[in-house]
């Protein structure tokens, strides 16, 4: 039989904002060494902000434009952050052939022409002839026609909570983790801010190099694993996680499905209460 108190733990967890699916899960978050963060949407807010436009050979309106058009139909933070930057309309009839590719951006046509609209791996996938740059942000590039016509950068504010979250979870002796599918000078930077140390940070991953990486972590550890993410891309490594952590108001109904505990405010210290309320749920039941 489950004892009463895990009935109370719950509860006292829904009055949190920490919404757990099962008593099983109380025990299991005793034993938890590691906690996995997904960036995007998780540690930072997601919501992105255009920082600047740099166009090659062509206006920067111009660049906007074709920015936007890639864009079109994204539900991409970032693409919704281009969307909402500047006057630049796009007509709708315009656009055709929309082909989002996770992890790498956005493909489409639109006037005719074929926008790529993405990070340098779409480029380099698309055999597009540019100079190999240094990003320290966020930066979606575009080329149109195969041609490179520059770029426009992003960037995410890291949430209030976030680094407060990683220095308790890191005195509780809990590891914190990183994976994104962001660059690496844009994941380091913001890791660095949190005070997470290098090695345990993983960048330009794909999806499936997400679940690969996890499942090492989940491999080498003795304890357990927590996955917190917010992304439809990140329902695999939450089911694969020992508890699974999803990010309730942004995230995506698949993310929120496939968890174990739902985060109904989105806030990442909500972590250290929930493994602290499972401490003491132990001590009560034993
Ligand atoms: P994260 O793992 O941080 O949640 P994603 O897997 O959603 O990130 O995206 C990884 C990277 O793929 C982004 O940082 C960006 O470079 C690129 N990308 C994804 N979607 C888009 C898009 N709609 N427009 C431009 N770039 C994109
Ligand atoms: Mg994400």
């Amino acid at each position: 039989s489950v004892p009463l108190t895990f009935f109370s733990s719950i509860g006292r967890g829904s009055k949190l904002g920490i919404l757990i699916k099962g008593g099983n899960y109380l025990e299991k978050l005793t034993e938890i060494k590691e906690v996995v963060f997904d960036k995007t949407g998780t540690l930072t807010e997601g919501k992105f902000q255009v920082e600047s436009v740099e166009s090659v050979g062509i206006d920067e309106s111009k660049l906007m434009e074709y920015g936007k058009a890639g864009e079109f139909y994204s539900n991409h933070p970032i693409g919704k952050a281009i969307m909402a930057y500047g006057p630049i309309e796009i007509e709708e009839r315009n656009i055709e052939g929309y082909n989002e590719k996770p992890g790498y951006g956005v493909i489409t046509r639109y006037k005719g022409e074929e926008i790529l609209a993405g990070n340098m791996k779409l480029m380099k996938e698309y055999n597009i002839p540019m100079e190999n740059m240094e990003e320290d942000n966020t930066v979606v590039y575009i080329a149109v026609e195969n041609k490179y016509l520059g770029k426009i950068k992003v960037s995410d504010k890291i949430k209030s909570t976030s680094k407060k979250a990683i220095e308790e979870l890191k005195n509780m002796g809990i590891t914190p983790y990183m994976l994104t599918g962001d660059n690496e000078k844009s994941a380091f930077k913001i890791g660095k801010e949190l005070g997470m140390s290098s090695s345990t940070i993983h960048a330009h991953l794909l999806p499936e190099d997400k679940v690969n990486i996890f499942e090492k972590i989940k491999k080498e550890n003795n304890g357990g694993v927590i996955f917190v993410g917010d992304g439809i891309n990140d329902a695999p490594v939450l089911a694969m996680s020992d508890v699974g952590v999803a990010m309730g108001k942004m995230g995506s109904d698949i993310a929120v499905e496939s968890a174990d505990v739902v985060l109904m405010n989105d806030d990442p210290y909500k972590i250290v209460e929930l493994l602290k309320l499972a401490r003491k749920n132990k001590r009560v039941v034993w």
